[in-house]
């Protein structure tokens, strides 16, 4: 998406529509994952997925034994326990004996952009992405704001990039802006394991959710390395410091879906995403408008995602709209906006992040659900 796709008013772009005058950058304050940590408004004030956990474990039911929770908690081992993943830059110190050479000394000569980038896609790939995309970045897309809060544990402050050393008992802001010259974000997908996400909302599909953080974080740690050995800057990104979704559109890498979630013509909406910003001198890639002329179409009328919700957090509404349902929401485009409040209730209830809207798109390519039982014995 450019800049120059928008106006002030209502502008029907082959990509989105945007009401600039309603839109405006988040706050990652008011991401859903957050506000339970100081919104006093919320049903779901103070819980988070393990509110239930041991009550879950207590009834034995299948897919929520302790097996299965062990399974989620290990699957995010490598998202949470290496913050570097998250990093803006590299160690500061860098000795002439770190794998033979003084790695920032000088930048490598690109002297073709185009195979250039091709080569760096690969690399993204031969580290653990799915999918691999290139984009302009758009101002419009990074937090306005991120976040501190001392209310947050280490490892949730960890698992959203969230790098505070102050003391500091309130939630307070700050403005998130990208060094100058940082213009490119490498935009990757990664792939979710169908079998887990096939017995939603049970906790194998929490798992293949977990692991694939996990995934995550190897992946931009590793590119921004690789990056950085080329004397060039990266900065490594989850869910924080941008929207991800409209990133992994401009790069080309799928479509919104009624669900809320980024559509892919490989995987559908099974895949997380994650991103590394960059100063590489690197060929962008296009949106991809067939598939999402494609997706508008179908979402019109396929209403799966929102008869599989639970809890009535996606909308039977069959026109998308420019109005949020909450302030977690980021009113100003046209789409359809889920009631992620209600999805979070369903999410402590269930003690993960269930993926039922995920399991039933049909561009997930899962042709059945199963039961956590038939997904343990399935060799
Ligand atoms: S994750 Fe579950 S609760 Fe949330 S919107 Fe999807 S189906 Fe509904
Ligand atoms: S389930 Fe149907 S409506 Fe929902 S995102 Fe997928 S295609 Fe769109």
């Amino acid at each position: 998406m450019n800049a120059n796709k928008t106006s002030n008013k209502s502008t029907l772009s082959q990509y989105y529509e945007i009401d600039n005058s309603i839109y405006q950058r988040f706050d990652a304050k008011n991401h859903m994952i957050y506000r339970p940590f100081w919104d006093k408004t919320l049903p779901t004030y103070r819980q988070m997925f393990f509110t239930n956990i041991e009550k879950h474990i207590k009834s034995k039911k299948g897919g929520y034994t302790r097996f299965d929770f062990a399974f989620v908690k290990a699957g995010w081992t490598v998202y949470e326990k290496f913050p570097f993943a998250f990093a803006w830059e590299g160690e500061k110190i860098q000795t002439i004996n770190e794998y033979g050479t003084n790695w920032t000394k000088s930048k490598y000569i690109i002297e073709n952009p185009n195979e250039f980038t091709q080569k760096i896609k690969k690399v993204a790939k031969f580290y653990g992405a799915s999918l691999v995309g290139i984009t302009d970045i758009d101002e419009k897309w990074i937090y306005n704001t991120g976040l501190k809060v001392k209310a947050l544990s280490k490892i949730e402050m960890e698992r959203n990039g969230i790098n505070s050393t102050k003391k500091d008992d309130t939630f307070s802001k700050q403005p998130i802006s990208l060094p100058k010259g940082i213009n490119k974000a490498i935009v990757m997908a990664i792939e979710m394991n169908s079998d887990g996400i096939a017995t939603a909302p049970a906790q194998p599909s929490s798992a293949s959710s977990a692991i694939a953080y996990s995934k995550m974080a190897f992946s931009i740690a590793c590119v921004g390395e690789f990056i950085r050995n080329l004397g060039y800057r990266a900065i490594q990104c989850g869910n924080d410091t941008a929207l991800s979704i409209p990133l992994a559109i401009d790069a080309g890498l799928g479509a919104l879906g009624r669900s809320g979630l980024l559509i892919t013509p490989e995987y559908g909406p099974r895949v997380r995403i994650c991103k590394v910003f960059t100063d590489l001198p690197l060929k962008s890639d296009k949106p991809n408008s067939k598939f999402i002329k494609k997706i508008n179409k179908i979402c019109r009328d396929c209403y799966k995602c929102a008869d599989a919700c639970e809890n009535g957090a996606i909308t039977k509404d069959r026109e998308p709209s420019f109005k949020g349902e909450s302030s977690s929401n980021n009113p100003g485009i046209k789409k359809y906006y889920v009631n992620v409040e209600k999805c979070f209730e369903f999410w402590v209830k269930n003690s993960g992040d269930c993926g039922n809207c995920i399991a039933v798109c049909l561009f997930s390519k899962i042709n059945k659900s199963i039961t956590p039982s038939e997904f343990w014995n399935k060799i």
